[in-house]
């Protein structure tokens, strides 16, 4: 595996090796998923964005007993943080990365109407606020990269370890990205295929995170969770 690879697939990943590091260490995971899913499809943490526009560290404190975490940025009415991609990458719009004059911070994912998240309302219709636009609901205009269905298909999970043991939903080292793939995952880890330092500190050092519980054999194993655009052939 070349470098230049390797270095794509860590940076695509860091939002969410940060996010699986972060619930690993504190026990809260925040999964964003279509609610009969037992895999997540993106990983959600502090710095990940909401319909609001605001990230979720701009939210109220939460836990993993959280159902509602409500906007604290003044004027904001958002009741509820709901994740949304902040990258195009995430919904497979890797062309705007080669652009030479293409500004992340400027990106939104944008509704059917073609006006960007941030100018709905983010209350239960979410309506578009646009002066003249008759869009009264929120509809992607994108499909997610992992599971290829819309945003609105989608919602934001708070969880415990427990909850989600209980669910079958992936906890401890099987929450990392790639989990089931040593090569790929220490890639997401480290950038190199063969590091698995942090993995070994992680699931052998001192603190180390107890031992999953071995899944159900009868369900076939799901790669869905790390599906992205532009990656398929590796596990396709
Ligand atoms: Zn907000
Ligand atoms: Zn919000
Ligand atoms: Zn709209
Ligand atoms: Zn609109
Ligand atoms: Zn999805």
């Amino acid at each position: 595996m070349n470098d230049d690879f390797a270095g794509k697939v860590k940076t695509l990943f860091d939002p969410e090796r940060e996010a699986a590091l972060a619930a690993i260490t504190t026990g809260v995971y925040i999964g964003w998923r279509c609610p009969e899913f037992t895999w997540d499809c993106i990983r959600v943490g502090d710095m990940s964005k909401c319909f609001c526009g605001h990230l979720l560290n701009q939210h109220a404190q939460y836990t993993g007993k959280s159902v509602k975490v409500k906007c604290a940025m003044g004027g904001c009415e958002c009741k509820a943080f709901a994740f949304v991609p902040g990258r195009p990458e995430d919904v497979g719009e890797f062309w705007f990365q080669r652009r030479r004059d293409f500004d992340p911070s400027t990106w939104r994912a944008k509704c059917r109407c073609k006006h960007p998240h941030d100018q709905h309302a983010p209350n239960a219709y979410k309506p578009c606020k646009a002066k003249g636009c008759r869009c009264s609901q929120f509809e992607s205009n994108f499909l997610c990269a992992a599971c290829d269905r819309h945003w609105e298909d989608h919602e934001t999970f708070f969880e415990t370890e427990d909850m989600r043991r209980q669910a079958g939903i992936p906890c401890g080292q099987e929450y990392l990205p790639f989990a089931e793939m040593p090569d790929l995952r220490n890639i997401v880890l480290t950038g190199k295929e063969d590091d698995d330092s942090p993995y070994r500190a992680l699931t052998e050092g001192e603190g180390a995170i107890p031992r999953a519980l071995p899944f159900d054999n009868n369900t076939p194993v799901q790669f869905g969770g790390q599906k992205k655009p532009g990656f398929k052939p590796v596990y396709d």
